[in-house]
């Protein structure tokens, strides 16, 4: 519940501060596909958790993997925890980011998230459910291991949403000698752009840019891409249901 309000909270802040500080003065609020990622914001926050957490409970046991619990961490305090969630587990997602790039049957389930065309705060929120059943299978063994506790993993989260939410925003906003350090607009547009427009597979950043930066997949131009997406975007699905499906028929059509 107080996730909901939190996200709530962060998106009018962020319908605001596009409204003030637009990157692009031309998109409108109500831009193509916002009834769709509304949709995905429902799902993907309120649901598709509920739904990951009874599937663990019921695998969990069966799978023997209760006995991991390690918990190297378990005893440090709320800081040291805090760090090491973001030095650790950011560097994992960013690598299993690039998993979902560069192993073709991934791409056809990330593939949902690079659909959209024009960004905002919402794109965010458009991803395949399946996306996160891949997250969290390969997160569960180091959460495990290090045991990070529920207050920790709470507060992580509203960071990786506020910043998550900044990189996808429809804002001008310029982070400086922060690029180094954190996601940005300027950044994750470029993660976006259409393969006509320059290099793909760059700025796999989710909350840290800095493991871009140190393996060399960061680009950064002065101007932004002038088209996103991938090739053959013209004719992928444009509504949830159809976007749900797409990548099932893809694999069944090899
Ligand atoms: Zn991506
Ligand atoms: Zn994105």
């Amino acid at each position: 519940m107080i996730y909901s309000v939190w996200l709530t909270g962060l998106g009018l802040l962020f319908v605001a501060a596009e409204r003030v500080w637009p990157r692009n003065p031309e998109q409108r609020l109500l831009r193509r596909g916002i009834l769709s990622d509304l949709a995905y914001i429902i799902f993907n926050s309120e649901y598709l958790g509920i739904i990951l957490g009874l599937i663990s409970i019921e695998l969990i046991p069966i799978l023997g993997l209760q006995h991991l619990q390690i918990g190297l961490l378990s005893k440090a305090g709320f800081w040291t925890q805090f760090v090491a969630f973001f030095l650790i587990f950011d560097f994992l997602q960013w690598c299993i980011h690039n998993l979902l790039h560069r192993v073709s049957w991934l791409w056809q389930f990330h593939k949902v998230h690079h659909s959209i065309k024009e960004l905002d705060w919402i794109g965010n929120w458009r991803f395949h459910w399946f996306e996160i059943v891949v997250y969290r299978s390969l997160l569960y063994v180091p959460a495990a291991l290090f045991g990070f506790r529920g207050d920790v993993m709470f507060w992580a989260g509203i960071v990786n949403t506020l910043v998550g939410h900044f990189a996808h925003a429809n804002m001008s906003w310029h982070v400086g000698w922060l690029k180094y350090v954190i996601n940005s607009p300027e950044m994750h547009a470029w993660h976006h752009n259409h393969p006509d427009c320059g290099p793909m597979n760059r700025n796999f950043a989710l909350t840290l840019s800095v493991w871009d930066w140190i393996f060399g997949t960061a680009h950064v131009p002065a101007h932004d891409p002038e088209r996103l997406g991938f090739e053959g975007i013209e004719n992928y699905p444009e509504q949830l249901p159809g976007q749900f499906i797409e990548p099932f028929r893809d694999l069944a059509r090899r």
